[in-house]
């Protein structure tokens, strides 16, 4: 008889990692399920459901292979992985015995499993980790330690209990997280309601109690003239702000020329409307969010933007109160020590090649500039980078103007890409090396942070298709090589898990049960009289001394947006559920069959003045670089926008679905590989023509 089981793990189609329950029989996947043992992950998005279409398609990497033509050529020759193993650590010795072990670089998504390859990192005595973040979150990041000294996810938004929500251009209903959105709703359902603020009508738009569509960048004068109202009518949470906050005398005197009727003229938002966001708010104290965004970053003022909002929930004494935002509890806070494999090897001391945390104090190090690093290979300044591991990571798909990273490339010694796709970054790797996807690999455990933390593993569900390996097995192998086996001492993951866990009382069998293993029963609060914020002075600083001394003012004063020139629009874009990470989902079978390509949405004014109508295949082009796209005209998107869903325009022809599908949003933002003052790049600050083809 075939044998049936069910194994429960976490998704990966998007970093959302949500809890699933996979159905095999005979050793193939049947089904993906949400976790029903989970609260809130009951059910899938589309792109988690479609997992198993992505597990049984062909178009991966399925061998490790080493480059056998030029850069990008797409000539290969397949290889063992003895080979290409014993390939990447002698260049990586060789390296090593030229410059150090700083000349390696290696950047990921981003995220609780990242473990083992920042192990490997410094194990070796690398300093030279990066993130994703770098292209978007790390404005958000970067503000809230600054203001509240908690990094951007370790706080987390009591939704289901809010009873009023301000959301700033992040499309909580489509882009992200199943559970969220499900959060968000039920608050809807229970009478909170939501005002949405973004340049695009969306899916959170349509269920928002007042949707505004604001002029694109101006979104910092709202924030500023919501303070100006709350501050100047006594609106905010006098205990809470005398207790907790730094700085309200300069706030309040930063803030008075920035009044309802000035932020109107800015936003196109009627002062009227912002003094009744205002007062709103107010009355449902503490229980709201003004939630910062996520993925958004706008423009080189976002930082402060950022600032301005975590300020917004200061003063309506948010922090930690019932539908507000809350900070997430670990492990730790229900007295549990999960051991992290970083821990077995020493912390790097050199310093990063990308200044943060040094050239640039207020950004802090542990996710990077990655955005700083093509500058670094091409300068050797400060010192020089001379190989590159994209570990899952595909910057050239996610950050602005790849072709300044192919220029890069060009000065490296090695390229690695370790994937379970053939992402544009491994297209021009000199060594591809395939990961065992979600479903055919243990990662380490994860620590689900919430008001009742939990233990959560993403597990084996089936042996990996072709020859595909974990990322244990990969990092394992490498130090190995490298001489530094010591710090990867265990046989495999489970003996790697089951000594995470030690001391706790659970082993690896117990997330067999359910998946997770609860560390609570009930919600763990802190006290509201006794909060600890992680700042120099303990407190949330609306004025910070820290800033101040590097440069950096607490509040820049507000700077009206550079408007598109004469014939041109400025290009936004966003997410969808069927597609959150291009590299992900574009070319997945059943996605792509339901979404093959984006379109290019503008205004009827637009349509007009370009002379082009809905359906048109047109040129849209910026600093020399053009991308073919369809447009569509609606009237719900600002008249200045060009918006377009990201991820693409495949170049790789092996993904032969989604090449060449759309357009590619990065190649349009040329010049735009910068670093704004919160440590992302500015992702809408391009322009673009468009001509009908
Ligand atoms: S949101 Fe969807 S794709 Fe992302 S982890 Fe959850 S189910 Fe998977």
């Amino acid at each position: 008889m075939t044998e049936k089981k069910v194994v429960y793990s976490l998704c990966c189609m998007c970093t959302g990692r949500c809890p699933i329950m996979v159905e095999v029989e005979g050793g193939v996947i049947k089904h993906i399920w949400g976790n029903p043992h989970v609260f809130g992950a009951k059910s899938l998005c589309p792109r988690g459901a479609a997992g198993v279409a992505f597990e049984y398609d062909n178009e991966r990497p399925q061998y490790p292979m080493i480059r056998d033509g030029e850069r990008g050529s797409g000539k290969w020759r397949r290889v063992s992985w003895d080979e290409a193993l014993d390939f990447i650590a002698d260049k990586l010795k060789t390296i090593i015995e030229n410059y150090g072990a700083k000349a390696i670089a290696l950047s990921d998504r981003g995220g609780p499993h990242t473990e083992l390859q920042k192990l490997f990192l410094r194990s070796i005595g690398s300093p030279n980790y990066f993130t994703h973040h770098a292209t978007c979150s790390n404005s958000v990041h970067n503000a809230h330690m600054s203001v509240a000294g908690h990094a951007r996810n370790t706080v987390g938004y009591d939704y289901k209990n809010c009873k009023y929500m301000v959301v700033f251009g992040r499309n909580l209903l489509e882009s992200l997280i199943t559970g969220e959105a499900r959060n968000v709703i039920e608050m809807i359902n229970s009478g909170g309601k939501m005002v949405y603020i973004d340049v695009r009508w969306n899916y959170t738009a349509s269920k928002a109690y007042k949707f505004f569509i604001i002029n694109p960048g101006t979104d910092y004068a709202l924030a500023l003239a919501l303070i100006n109202v709350i501050l100047n009518q006594h609106l905010y949470d006098a205990d809470f702000v005398n207790k907790y906050v730094v700085g309200l005398d300069y706030l309040r005197s930063f803030i008075q020329p920035y009044t309802p009727e000035w932020a109107e003229k800015e936003t196109g938002i009627p002062a009227e409307e912002i003094r009744k966001i205002a007062y709103e708010a107010a009355d449902a104290k503490p229980s709201v969010i003004f939630h910062p965004g996520w993925m958004t970053a706008w423009n080189s003022q976002d930082f402060h933007f950022r600032r301005a909002i975590y300020i917004l929930n200061a003063l309506m004494g948010s922090y930690e109160a019932k539908g507000g935002i809350v900070i997430s509890k670990g492990a730790g806070d229900a007295g549990v020590k999960i051991k992290q494999p970083t821990s077995i090897a020493p912390k790097v001391t050199e310093e990063r090649c990308d200044g943060a945390g040094i050239k640039y104090p207020w950004i802090r190090a542990q996710w990077g500039m990655l955005q700083v690093l093509p500058e670094v290979i091409e300068t050797g300044e400060p010192y020089p980078v001379k190989a590159y591991i994209a570990m899952r990571h595909d910057p050239l798909a996610s950050m602005p103007d790849p072709e300044v990273w192919i220029k890069a490339f060009d000065k490296l010694d090695l390229v690695v890409a370790i994937d379970v796709n053939w992402s544009w970054t491994a297209w021009y790797a000199d060594v591809i090396l395939p990961e065992a996807t979600y479903l055919e690999r243990t990662d380490n455990i994860l620590v689900r942070k919430g008001l009742k933390p939990q233990l959560a593993l993403r597990q084996k569900v089936i042996e990996p298709r072709f020859d595909a390996k974990s990322r244990f097995q990969i990092f394992k192998a490498l130090a190995e090589r490298l001489g530094k086996g010591e710090y990867f001492p265990w046989k495999d993951e489970i003996e790697m898990v089951n000594w995470q866990l030690e001391g706790t009382g659970f082993t690896f069998e117990d997330f067999s049960k359910k998946g997770i293993i609860d560390l609570t029963k009930d919600p763990i609060w802190y006290d509201r009289n006794n909060l600890k914020f992680n700042t120099p002075s303990g407190k949330i600083e609306a004025y910070s001394e820290f800033l101040e001394k590097a440069g950096v003012p607490s509040l820049a004063p507000y700077e009206r947006p550079e408007s598109p020139p004469e014939g041109m629009l400025r290009l936004v874009s966003g997410k969808v559920a069927l597609h959150t990470q291009g590299r992900t989902t574009s070319n997945n079978p059943y996605l792509n069959e339901i979404y093959p390509e984006n379109h290019l949405y503008i205004h009827p004014e637009a349509s007009k003045k370009f002379g082009v109508k809905d359906g048109d295949l047109v040129e849209v082009s910026s600093n020399g670089v053009s991308e073919k796209i369809r447009v569509r005209v609606s009237p719900y998107v600002h008249p200045e926008v060009a918006f377009m869903l990201h991820g693409f325009g495949d170049p790789v022809p092996v993904r032969t679905r989604s090449f060449g599908r759309g357009a590619s949003d990065v190649r349009l933002m040329k010049e735009k590989l910068k670093v704004t003052v919160g440590g992302n790049c500015p992702l809408f600050e391009t322009f673009v023509k468009i001509n009908k083809i």
